[in-house]
């Protein structure tokens, strides 16, 4: 899963990008509005958190023209506490949710995974498809209720899948959101990634469509 993060508050910025990668994200991050704007714009992100006082260009108006844009992905806003004139236009600028600074590192990341999980009709931190089980907060899978062990590429990987169930997901797609900004030199990374992934949760489990990419879950 890939996140951008917008905050010109370096050591939040910081703090942030070593939370949600300790979760199992991967992320970008723009200090100032005009990069987020067009970070936005360009890239496919699976969350955006929002500063809203930004500089070059403030967080309401790049949320603002990311939604006139047509740009869906789902966005938290991060307001100034107790500022409810800030909630309530952050959300009329269609923010789905918002938090308050300071905010405890926890309910941000259970923000997060609710956020994503939401978009992909899910109602509870742990993902079930057939036998797999993946819990988004452990960061841990069973399969037919047996512990399998996986390193954090697998566990983006199959997270990413796990909330696409029965989309087809191509491997530039894949790409993107599992290695975000590291992008590997090996053209055959991806597929090395998910034949060592089958190996764990069954070789069925994740099935190639071919020219088109990976699928898990019924049609
Ligand atoms: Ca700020």
């Amino acid at each position: 899963m890939r996140i951008l993060i917008v905050e010109d508050e370096r050591q939040i910025a910081l703090d942030l990008q070593t939370a949600l990668g300790e979760a199992g994200y991967v992320m970008d991050l723009a200090y100032d509005g005009e990069t987020a704007w067009y970070l936005g714009d360009t890239e496919d992100y699976d969350a955006v958190l929002l500063d809203l006082g930004l500089p070059k260009l403030d967080g309401m108006t790049v949320l603002k023209r990311w939604r006139a844009a047509g740009r869906t992905m789902p966005v938290i806003a991060l307001t100034a506490r107790d500022s409810w004139r800030d909630k309530v236009d952050g959300i009329d600028a269609g923010a789905d949710d918002y938090l308050a600074k300071p905010f405890q590192m926890e309910e941000l990341l259970a923000r997060v995974r609710s956020i994503i999980r939401r978009g992909s009709g899910n109602t509870s931190a742990v993902l079930t498809i057939d036998t797999v089980m993946l819990d988004t907060k452990q960061q841990d899978a069973t399969v037919d209720g047996r512990a399998v062990g996986l390193t954090q590429l697998e566990f983006r990987a199959l997270s990413y899948l796990m909330h696409h169930k029965s989309c087809v997901v191509s491997q530039g797609e894949l790409t993107e959101h599992v290695y975000g900004q590291d992008f590997p030199h090996d053209s055959n990374a991806v597929e090395v990634l998910i034949a060592r992934l089958r190996k764990k949760v069954g070789t069925t489990f994740i099935r190639t469509k071919r020219g088109q990419g990976y699928i898990v879950g019924g049609e």
